[in-house]
């Protein structure tokens, strides 16, 4: 496969290079962001499963580099990789669903509580959809746990899921908390990938919740048993498609001109899980051209 093979198939990607940001999804945080106005007035946000990095690039760009008052914007960015620092952004190397991230989290933020949780997490996808959605769910509920601890009322919350069969327990699960749940499919997000985004806007807690400090993954038996001690609105999710429907479509490829200059992705991943295999690989020396092979 050519170097531009890439490029040719996936026009965000390129125009992520291009662009300068470390990743396509970039351009779904900026289309979300186009309707539901969710950075409006924003100044402190928690970005949860962050690495590379590119939504805390588009929240530094938005909300840290034009603000007069930058010791008022807060963004803090979790992942489990660490992640090359950027301007304004507080980075915590964590996993999401451990008491003791969202403990640090919460820490960092005080009691001035965040505007807005993005959340653009995915776990390692096994291909057997079941198994990916059920991780998926549980890293929504996790990031939908620390969001009730720092996420002001009225605020926003917006998370990765993937669309399967149990999709309505989590639309009624963010609706006790939530006074309106979206999903969102950006332009960029091919319609091939299950994937689209749950926008819940305006937090507003049950009267008298009291946010638990129990381990996120055991949230979920919580918040079951709430549903069904209570009355649920189980009122229609609007579906929301974002971006400019005359744009690129992400499922394309486009040919690129013959002038094209193949550029390479912006920022290289910190520490990949390929990483061992990679310098194993640079310890195995090529003795002869008869390909002798001295593994160490
Ligand atoms: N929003 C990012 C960006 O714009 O660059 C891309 C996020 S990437 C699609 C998904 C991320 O979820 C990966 O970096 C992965 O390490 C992270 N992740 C998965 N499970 C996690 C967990 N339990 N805790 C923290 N991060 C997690």
């Amino acid at each position: 496969m050519g170097k531009t093979s890439k490029d040719k198939r996936d026009i965000f990607y390129r125009y992520a290079k291009e662009q300068g940001w470390r990743a396509r999804s970039a351009f779904k945080l900026i289309q979300i962001d186009e309707v539901f106005n969710i950075l409006s007035g924003v100044t402190r946000v928690v970005d949860l499963c962050a690495a590379p990095g590119s939504w805390s690039q588009v929240l530094s760009k938005k909300l840290w580099e034009p603000s007069e008052n930058k010791d008022e914007v807060k963004i803090i960015a979790v992942d489990l990789q660490p992640m090359s620092p950027l301007n304004g952004v507080i980075q915590l190397q964590g996993d999401i669903t451990k008491l003791e991230t969202a403990q640090a989290i919460i820490s960092l933020f005080g009691d001035k509580k965040a505007h807005l949780v993005c959340s653009d997490g995915a776990p390692d996808v096994t291909g057997l959809h079941d198994i990916d959605e059920y991780i998926q769910s549980q890293l929504i509920l996790a990031a939908l746990n620390i969001a009730t601890h720092v996420l002001m009322n009225s605020g926003t919350f917006v998370a990765k899921i993937f669309r399967g069969k149990d999709i309505s327990l989590l639309f009624s699960q963010l609706s006790i908390f939530f006074e309106k749940v979206s999903i969102a499919k950006p332009k960029s997000s091919r319609n091939s990938s299950i994937e689209a985004f749950l926008i819940c806007q305006n937090y507003q807690p049950p009267d008298n919740y009291v946010p638990q400090k129990i381990n996120p993954m055991i949230a979920d038996l919580k918040v079951i048993r709430e549903i069904t001690d209570s009355e649920v609105n189980r009122n229609n999710n609007p579906f929301v498609v974002c971006g400019d429907l005359r744009s690129y479509d992400s499922d394309m490829s486009y040919p690129i001109d013959e002038n094209y200059e193949h550029k390479e992705i912006v920022q290289k991943p910190t520490s990949p899980p390929y990483k061992e295999v990679l310098e194993r690989l640079s310890q195995i020396s090529l003795k002869h051209e008869g390909f002798s092979i001295n593994k160490q």
